[in-house]
């Protein structure tokens, strides 16, 4: 299980490799621009190439889109604002030599799959080496993709969805009523994902614990440990004979210092229960 965790770009973009080797990450995530702004700055080619070149070993590169984009939207100015930005972000994980592009489905009203739907037949065509990773949500608002079943309507809404994958996040999926302390919950996920998207398309977790109570539609990530899933919750991804074969990457909160702590319990705790 390749574990790491989401790291800073912030003033050059190979400052992703510099927190990534100082944390022992195996995986990496970054955003590939301010996630909170529409604005853009494209990555010049001189860049990107430098970019990949420092990489390294590290896999899978995951791309985090902006939270700004949602496809789902039931304005008709974001929807295309989103879409436009979703485009940006493919060309730049491409660019990048991203392996996955994380992306929150969106929502809106009752026909925010058909929006989102449409958005990413727009822009799926554009992903050649990258692959779009829709990931479940904590549920707030109207947002979708709170459980296999709303991320499967996405996929098979939109062409040739079958090229989309998914992201599977514990501190959504807990915010979202899945009880990630018990075993049995998580033998239930195996049938769901058996029954909808099937475990092919599922390709990367989210391992971050949180401050949310069960069900409670919160998206609060949390330091491993010092919130409501704790320790006992990795001690069983670690013998799910599925899970454990997925990389992980971390997006808790705090610095630098703080997160590679998140890291090396996981990465103990994983050793250990093997
Ligand atoms: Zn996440
Ligand atoms: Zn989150």
């Amino acid at each position: 299980m390749k574990l790491g965790l989401h790291v800073s770009i912030s003033g050059t973009l190979t400052k992703a490799f510099e927190e990534g080797k100082k944390s022992s990450s195996e995986a990496l995530q970054i955003f590939s621009s301010s996630p909170r702004t529409w604005r853009t700055s494209r990555i010049t080619e001189e860049a990107a190439q430098e970019f990949r070149s420092s990489r390294g070993d590290f896999a899978p590169l995951v791309v985090h889109a902006s939270y700004l984009i949602n496809l789902g939207s039931k304005n008709e100015e974001v929807r295309e604002k989103s879409i436009k930005a979703l485009q940006s972000e493919v060309e730049r994980a491409e660019t990048l030599g991203a392996d996955y592009l994380v992306l929150h489905p969106g929502g809106g009203d009752e026909n925010a799959v058909t929006y989102i739907g449409e958005g990413l037949s727009k822009v799926l065509d554009s992903a050649k080496s990258v692959k779009i990773l829709l990931e479940n949500v904590a549920g707030e608002g109207q947002k979708l993709g709170k459980d296999f079943a709303e991320l499967l309507s996405i996929i098979k809404v939109t062409e040739n969805g079958k090229k989309l994958g998914v992201c599977f996040d514990t501190c959504h999926a807990f915010g979202a009523g899945y009880d990630l302390r018990q075993k049995e919950v998580w033998e239930k996920i195996h049938d769901e994902i058996n029954d909808t998207v099937g475990f092919e398309a599922v390709k990367l977790l989210h391992l971050n614990d949180t401050r949310g109570e069960l069900g409670s539609n919160l998206d609060r990530h949390a330091n491993w440990g010092e919130g409501k899933l704790g320790v006992e919750t990795l001690r069983i991804i670690a013998k799910d004979s599925f899970f454990n074969t997925l990389p992980g990457i971390l997006e808790t909160p705090g610095d630098l210092e703080k997160r590679t702590e998140d890291l090396k319990l996981c990465r103990e705790l994983f050793n250990l229960e093997r």
